[in-house]
């Protein structure tokens, strides 16, 4: 594949892919950027973790004009951590450019902080389609500079019935902008938006990407589907992997029902609060829980690297879900497995996903040592705007509780809130420690999470 070198990027972009070390173009990054760049309109079809990220985030970039204080471009996503992920990488992108204002947009957070931020002006929006449209309608921002509109994951906005706020957004933007869709999968529907709000858009379509990751696909056929987890945990050497269900209701059940069994896990679906779906990535991250037990909705688009497996509990009812699903695993070169469990009922709903495998008997084990759980986490009160940096919290830890530095586990920070993990087994002694304790000066308060 070639270089970023060959592209036509100004240097501050040039420089940030240096220094986040991105040397060669992906599949689709090398197919779809030379167009993207040229402002045409693209539909790019590509599998999860095939980098269609850097592909819209570097071509947003290349045209924003710091000096011009207006939205210049919209990114929408269908989920709030999608979009918080897309404005991660793009202010990582856009570091050496200086001064370009990220704002992400997404419904189940306060309007009243969203407002107040737009008033401060921001370059790039990136949100979810319905609270968009909302501050749209409210006037909350002037559309009328936006130059590119980007769709990402369009697919599944679509699934999540968000075509006609995307439709109603459209109407709002410049009819000269440049319109770019991104997409896993490309379902009939999908074609309301191709045909009627892009402009003789260029489609591709990266299948067999060289670097591409192998997944080996298994089912297995067993009716009791609770011990065969543990069994399968234990058969595959699975010690970090989601759990998919079909329903809000089976993922809190089965949440439920391996906690009982030991088995630390946390849910992750779309009724969650915010806060408590930041809360269950950071823990899933950070090792303090093993297992997320996701709807699809909530486990789309999150990029979990170094994921081993992942487990279908149930058969997806539509054959997308099943792509996107173990699409989760074996990402950015890794390979992965993707399990499903098979009662005899779902036989015949497996068969027609039209994989190359058949469900086979689960072997016999006799060993169900419980997944163990390497770190748990300490929530900090205070975060980025109270200054609290993460060598902070490092030196507090070695210092105040005699930790080392290799013991402590993945910081995670927001404007104030901070997470930290610890060795799980030390943790409640750690914690004592550390709860009393000033760190710079200030006593925040701190909670140890389960
Ligand atoms: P997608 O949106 O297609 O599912 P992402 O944009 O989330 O994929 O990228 C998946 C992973 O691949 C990320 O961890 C990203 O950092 C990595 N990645 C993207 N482009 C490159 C590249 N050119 N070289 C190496 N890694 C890359
Ligand atoms: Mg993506």
């Amino acid at each position: 594949m070639p270089s970023f070198d060959t592209l036509p990027l100004k240097k501050p972009l040039k420089e940030a892919l240096k220094r986040l070390e991105y040397t060669k173009m992906t599949p689709i990054q090398a197919s779809s950027l030379p167009i993207i760049l040229e402002n045409k309109d693209c539909i790019a079809q590509a599998a999860t973790g095939s980098g269609k990220t850097l592909s819209f985030g570097l071509g947003v970039l290349e045209r924003i004009n710091p000096k011009s204080f207006g939205v210049q471009s919209l990114i929408l996503c269908p989920t709030r951590e999608l979009a918080e992920q897309v404005a991660k990488v793009i202010r990582s992108l856009a570091s050496e450019i200086g001064n370009i204002k990220v704002l992400t947009l997404c419904g189940g957070v306060p309007m009243r902080g969203q407002l107040h931020s737009l008033k401060h002006g921001a370059h790039i929006v990136v949100g979810t389609p319905g609270r968009v449209l909302k501050l749209l309608q409210m006037d909350a921002f002037d559309p009328a500079q936006i130059q590119t509109v980007v769709l990402d994951e369009a697919d599944q906005m679509i699934d999540m019935g968000f075509i006609e706020d995307i439709t109603s957004i459209f109407g709002f933007t410049p009819t000269d902008r440049q319109t770019l869709l991104f997409s896993a999968t490309f379902p009939d529907s999908i074609q309301v938006i191709t045909s009627e709000l892009m402009r003789n858009p260029i489609q591709l379509t990266s299948n067999t990407p060289i670097s591409k990751p192998k997944i080996e696909e298994i089912a297995y056929l067993c009716n009791k589907k609770l011990p065969a987890i543990a069994q399968i945990l234990h058969l595959h050497a699975i010690s970090n992997t989601i759990i998919f269900c079909n329903t809000k209701i089976d993922a809190n059940a089965l949440c439920e029902d391996l906690n009982q069994l030991g088995i630390h896990a946390l849910t992750l679906h779309g009724d969650m609060e915010q806060f408590d779906r930041n809360e269950a990535i950071i823990q899933f991250r950070n090792l303090s829980a093993p297992i997320l037990v996701a709807t699809d909705v909530a486990g789309r688009g999150i990029d979990i690297e170094d994921l081993d497996a992942i487990i279908n509990y149930e058969v997806p009812i539509q054959n997308e879900r099943y792509t996107h699903r173990i699409g989760r695993t074996g990402r950015a070169g890794k390979n992965g497995i993707a399990i499903t469990l098979v009662n005899s009922y779902q036989y015949d709903r497996f068969m027609e996903l039209n994989r190359s495998i058949t469900p086979q008997e689960l072997p016999e084990t006799d060993d169900f040592s419980a997944l163990e759980t390497l770190m748990r986490t300490i929530c900090i009160d205070a975060g980025k705007k109270e200054k609290l940096r993460p060598g902070d919290i490092v030196g507090a830890l070695i210092h105040e509780c005699g930790l080392s530095k290799e013991e402590i586990g993945k910081i995670d920070q927001f404007d104030h809130l901070s997470y930290v993990a610890v060795p799980r087994a030390k943790a409640e002694n750690i914690y004592q420690k550390f709860v009393k304790r000033p760190i710079k000066g200030k006593t925040f308060r701190k909670w140890l999470l389960n």
